[in-house]
Parts: C-alpha cells; sequence; structure tokens
C-alpha cells in the first residue's frame, strides 16, 4: 500500500478564521484573563444550544466534570456507578474526591451504559445517589431507561457529554439529561478551544457555586476571604475566544462527520465488520468518531497483554491491531476502543456490574472487553476527502485478503 503523503488524522483541530478575529479582539481589548465577552457569549450560546438554564465556561472537561461530582455531593467513601467504557476522565474526578467508582458493562446497541446491569448495581448498592454517564464517541446513551432507574432509586445523573456536544436523543440535546452536565473543548473534540471545558444546569445556586469555586472560592469581602477550597478551574478568554469562532460551524462539523461514518458504512460493506450502532429511531448522534467493529467469524487469533497486542493474520479475517498497524505504516490514524475502565490496574480492585456474570467471570465475560478486542476507532478528521477516505477503507479492506 502507497503512504499518504499528508497524514489522514482521527479527529483534529478544523479552524474557520472568526477564530482570530475574537482571540485578536481579547487581544486588542486587553481581555487577556479568565473575565471577558468571549467568556459570557460562549455561555449564553452554549446554554441556548444545550437547553440548560446556565452554563460555567471552564478549564476543560474534567474540571466540569469534578465540579459536578463536588456539585452532587459526593465525599469520601461513597460509590458512584459510572459508565465503564470511557475516557479515564469521566471517573478520575470521583477519586479526586476520594470516592470509589463502581463501573457499570455496556451494551451493546449504543455502546454506552447498559441498563439491566445498572439495575442490578441498584439491587446490591441501593444507597448509591450518583451515576456518571458518557455518551460514547457521540452516540446518546439509552436515556429513557437510565433516567427511570435513576428516578425510581433517587439517584441523580452527571452527564459526561464530552464527546457528544449536538447529538440528540429523542431530539432533546445531550448534555441537558443530567442535574449537572459537562462538555468538552479539547482540541480533537466536534469543536474545540485548543482546550477548555463547560458544566451546564439548570440549578441557578449550583451554577454559582461552580463559578466561585473555579475562581479560587473567594467570598464577597474586601480581602481575600474563603469559606471553601477553591481551584483555577476558569476558562480563559482567549480560548474563549477560539470556542466562539467555532460555535458558528457546529452543525456543519457533524454533518461532515455524518458523511464519513456513512461512507465507511458504505464502503465497508461485504467485511464481517460493523460500524459503531446507534439507535436510529430515538437519536442522532454528533459522529464525533466513526468506529467499526469485527463480527466473531471476521477475527484472526490475537492476544492483547496489558502493554501489547499480537495476532495472526488468516486469509479472510483481521484484527484490530493489524488494521491499526497497516493505517499507521500509511500514514493514517487509527485508535483502539478506549479500553474499559473494569480492564485498567488503576481500578483492579473496584467493583464491576454486568448481565454476563459475577465477579471475576464478570470482568472476563464482559461486553465492554468484546468491544475493545474486537473494535476500533477510524480516522474521522474533516479535512479528510472523499478520495483519502476511500484509500483508508481500502487499506481496511486489504487486511481482509
Ligand atoms: C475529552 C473527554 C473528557 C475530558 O475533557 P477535557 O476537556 O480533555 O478535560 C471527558 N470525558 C470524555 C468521554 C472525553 O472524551
Amino acid at each position: 500500500m502507497e503512504r499518504f503523503d499528508k497524514k489522514i488524522w482521527l479527529s483534529i483541530p478544523t479552524m474557520h478564521g472568526d477564530e482570530l478575529k475574537y482571540m485578536t479582539e481579547a487581544y486588542e481589548t486587553n481581555w487577556m484573563s479568565t473575565v471577558g465577552e468571549n467568556i459570557s457569549e460562549v455561555e449564553r450560546l452554549m446554554k441556548e444550544k444545550v437547553g440548560c438554564k446556565y452554563a460555567v465556561g471552564l478549564a476543560s472537561g474534567t474540571s466540569a466534570l469534578h465540579l459536578a461530582v463536588k456539585l452532587a455531593g459526593v465525599s469520601q467513601g461513597d460509590k458512584v456507578f459510572c459508565s465503564d467504557m470511557t475516557f479515564a476522565a469521566t471517573v478520575n474526578p470521583v477519586i479526586y474526591e476520594k470516592a470509589e467508582p463502581v463501573f457499570i458493562d455496556t451494551e451493546y446497541d449504543t455502546w454506552n451504559m447498559d441498563p439491566i446491569a445498572l439495575e442490578r448495581a441498584f439491587e446490591i448498592y441501593p444507597e448509591v445517589k450518583v451515576v456518571v454517564i458518557v455518551h460514547l464517541y457521540g452516540t446518546p446513551a439509552k436515556m429513557d431507561e437510565i433516567k427511570a432507574i435513576c428516578k425510581k432509586h433517587n439517584a441523580l445523573i452527571i452527564e459526561d457529554a464530552a464527546e457528544s456536544l449536538g447529538a440528540t436523543y429523542k431530539g432533546v440535546q445531550t448534555g441537558s439529561f443530567g442535574t449537572y452536565n459537562c462538555i468538552s473543548f479539547n482540541g480533537n473534540k466536534i469543536i474545540t478551544g485548543s482546550s477548555g471545558g463547560m458544566l451546564l444546569t439548570d440549578d441557578e445556586s449550583a451554577a454559582k457555586l461552580a463559578q466561585k469555586w473555579s475562581t479560587q472560592s473567594r467570598e464577597l469581602a474586601p480581602w481575600y476571604q474563603h469559606k471553601d477550597v477553591g481551584y483555577n478551574y476558569r476558562m480563559s478568554n482567549v480560548i474563549a475566544g477560539v470556542i466562539r469562532g467555532q460555535i458558528p460551524y457546529l452543525n456543519e462539523h457533524i454533518s461532515k462527520k455524518r458523511e464519513i461514518y456513512n461512507r465507511y458504512k458504505e464502503g465497508l460493506k461485504g467485511l464481517p465488520v460493523d460500524m459503531n450502532p446507534y439507535d436510529a429511531d430515538n437519536s442522532e448522534p454528533n459522529y464525533w468518531l466513526s468506529c467499526m467493529i469485527i463480527r466473531d467469524e471476521g477475527m484472526c487469533q490475537q492476544k492483547i497483554n496489558e502493554t501489547d497486542a499480537t495476532y495472526i493474520s488468516e486469509p479472510g479475517k483481521s484484527c484490530p491491531m493489524e488494521i491499526l498497524e497497516k493505517l499507521a505504516s500509511c500514514n493514517a490514524e487509527g485508535r483502539p476502543i478506549w479500553k474499559p475502565m473494569h480492564m485498567q490496574p488503576i481500578y483492579a480492585d473496584n467493583d464491576f456490574f454486568t448481565i454476563n456474570g459475577n465477579g471475576a467471570v464478570a470482568k472476563a465475560n464482559s461486553v465492554g472487553r468484546d468491544i475493545f478486542n474486537r473494535g476500533l476507532c477510524l480516522p474521522s478528521d474533516i479535512k479528510m476527502t472523499v478520495e483519502e477516505q476511500s484509500k483508508i477503507i481500502e487499506i481496511i479492506r486489504s487486511c481482509f485478503d
């Protein structure tokens, strides 16, 4: 296979020009701090878009999640139910507060938290008060089921919508389902500020508290007066300028991502593979990353250890590592599926709930492990041309020759 001259990326920033205008405005008016018009505008536009009453601009999605965990009242020793197959940033804030994440397995329909496994977890730990859910790769989770279970058990939802900005479930934007919701403007997300994040909520006092905590928890006083521990988590007005310039392009980015997904779906037909699934009747993803999963009959032998993987290539079959290596050798970037949290050394002793058994058996038979073994993320950058994508598809097809 011939190499791409220019690297084909998984997902990198796509700038349009307005970003520089708003950054320059911040510079020329000297609002080069964590105060300014770009921040207020980005907060206004995002709460309108997502449909929450209040928005607090923050330094990152992770800081938004941390403040959400604090607002939810999570404290030392508390168990918190968390999506299992996700980026570690979803759950790290639970650890910051010295609480204990309990992981809930994934379902095959949307690759998000399995409501049935969640219900099982509540049977064992009915006292749990907080559930952190993610919409992986921009695909909405089964929100009706998850909301009903949380309501029944009197638990509140923290929504990690870092990857799913603009995705909807039954016509409602993700990032508006939880009591506290988080989005991210990290460099590889659907729109970006280079970094940045936001907390969204309908609770006015929570929003005020988050804003106060994010700016070192100063009380109203002539001097630096503190009742609470503070953080330096506020969004920069320069970063906000980039985000402000990106917001008008959110829908354009989503439709390009959708085209990429559909071209993969079409182009990979006939191979023993499927695209990352979504509930077409009830949801519209933002298609942030296109992923594929190899059916059992299409998997060659593959062995995954803690830090490396080996495989035995076979005609008609392949595996994620073979495809990723082939893509890399052609100067294209794919990525493994997020390695589930219950498989991570740091969380080896944490509880885990699946519909496929209990204890060690559960961890061995989890849906998350299966998707991790058979799935991968494909190059999904919106600057990839149709021709480049056709070549990516050819490379993938060649792995099954
Ligand atoms: C990117 C991401 C985050 C963290 O956002 P940052 O802005 O990078 O801190 C959290 N959760 C998920 C699922 C993400 O993909």
